[in-house]
């Protein structure tokens, strides 16, 4: 199965993509987790990437882009994947469907866990304090909620009108979100 979760910051989507992904026996793909191994390590990616992360921008397209082409050309990936914050933009969204042409194949699903913003504010300004990750200040957060209503709302219209979207709530326990998704997604 090859799917695509999105889903705005705080609903949940890094913790659904880890229980969805190891229900399916499929790699999880976390564009967010990639770019902070890279920060973390100083690479040349990472030092580029940091720039924009600190702030809750979106990385530039062709960073992005190219790094996911590379991730969706290794082996394990070759039978399905879950990817877990991308695309987020419009041009992400035909780059995808080009790599995928290229593989000879494309996507199954969209997934959009959908998420009161109220609720998911309190939610990363709690994560906040427990994993101290430098994008979760109030300010950035909600630069975040911003950029995302602009950049990467619109993406569900899109694959809605390809007949490959799933709109799940992600309000409610973690495991009632889990087993909505499995439901969603036919397991
Ligand atoms: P969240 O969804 O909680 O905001 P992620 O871990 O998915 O966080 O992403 C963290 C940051 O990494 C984003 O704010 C952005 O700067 C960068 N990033 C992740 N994925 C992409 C992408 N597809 N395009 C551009 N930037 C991205």
């Amino acid at each position: 199965m090859r799917l695509v979760l999105m889903g705005p910051p705080g609903a949940g989507k890094g913790t659904q993509a880890k229980f969805v992904s190891e229900a399916l026996n499929i790699p999880h793909i976390s564009t967010g987790e990639i770019f902070r191994k890279n920060v973390t390590e100083g690479t040349e990616l990472g030092v580029k990437a940091k720039e924009y992360m600190d702030k809750g921008e979106y990385v530039p397209d062709e960073v992005t882009n190219s790094m996911v082409a590379a991730r969706l050309a290794e082996p394990d990936a070759k039978n399905g994947f879950l990817l877990d914050g991308y695309p987020r933009t419009l041009p992400q969204v035909s780059e995808l469907d080009a790599i995928l042409d290229g593989l000879d194949t494309k996507l199954d699903n969209c997934v959009e866990i959908t998420a009161n913003t109220d609720e998911v504010v309190q939610r990363l300004l709690k994560r906040a304090e427990l994993e101290g990750r430098p994008d979760d200040t109030e300010e950035v957060i909600r630069n975040r909620m911003v950029v995302y209503a602009r950049e990467t709302e619109p993406l569900a219209a899109v694959y809605e009108e390809h007949g490959i979207l799933l709109k799940v709530d992600g309000m409610g326990e973690v495991d009632e979100v889990t087993q909505r998704l499995l439901a969603a997604l036919g397991h």
